[in-house]
């Protein structure tokens, strides 16, 4: 495995399933050590996903001085406290997920003028532990967004680990195309191919570009 191989999986599904251009790839570099980081950079990728704005901020200034441009995604839950940090950083905010967050972002892209493009992320699992909007709670929620002017571009899940996926790739895909909403962020290292048989438009890998990750 590795970045090449990805690629070609992806360019292979994408033929297969007729949407060829249509998957961007995120390469989920949390936890991975800097020389890991640095050997997909210069390969000349150039998106990457990141679970906490902490670490975050704490490796991709110094990344974005040498290698330039970076498209950088949150990928994981998100504190109303850390959310004017995360704006500075990131250019797209995957896990929009409640009310007062929303409220939070709208304040913010008014006061700083420029806000990150934002995906919803369900709780298609309804999972108690896991963030994300209710599948019944979503609508209310997209409406809030839109009256809110939020640059909401799609959906976003991470299924229950012991559930088939592809059962809640097919619902997001549903619901995503209910709301009009272009973006499908699904998939990671185990089951991106099958997120994209189902509509991914963003596929979040990590273990399989940059191998397993060391603990801290
Ligand atoms: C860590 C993470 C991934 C990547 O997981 P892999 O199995 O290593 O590909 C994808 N999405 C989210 C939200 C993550 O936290």
């Amino acid at each position: 495995m590795g970045l090449t191989d990805i690629q070609h999986s992806i360019a292979a599904a994408e033929e297969k399933w007729d949407c060829t251009g249509r998957t961007q790839l995120i390469a989920v570099s949390k936890v991975q050590p800097d020389d890991r980081v640095a050997a997909v950079l210069d390969q000349g990728h150039r998106c990457f996903g990141e679970n906490k704005v902490q670490e975050a901020a704490g490796k991709w200034p110094a990344f974005r001085d040498k290698y330039g441009a970076i498209d950088l995604h949150l990928i994981g839950p998100l504190q109303t406290n850390k959310a004017r940090q995360a704006f500075e950083l990131f250019d797209v905010i995957h896990t929009l997920d409640r009310p007062k967050l929303a409220n939070t972002f709208a304040r913010l892209a008014d006061e700083m003028g420029k806000c990150p493009d934002l995906t919803v992320q369900v709780n298609t699992g309804r999972e108690p532990q896991k963030a994300g909007v209710l599948p019944e709670d979503l609508d209310d929620f997209i409406e809030q967004c839109q009256s809110l002017d939020l640059p909401v571009k799609g959906l976003m899940c991470i299924p229950p680990i012991d559930e088939e996926a592809s059962l809640h790739f097919a619902l997001l895909n549903k619901m995503a195309e209910h709301h009009g909403l272009e973006w499908r962020s699904m998939g990671m290292s185990a089951d991106f191919e099958v997120a994209i048989s189902l509509g991914a438009t963003h596929v979040r890998v990590g273990s399989a570009i940059f191998g397993d990750r060391v603990p801290a």
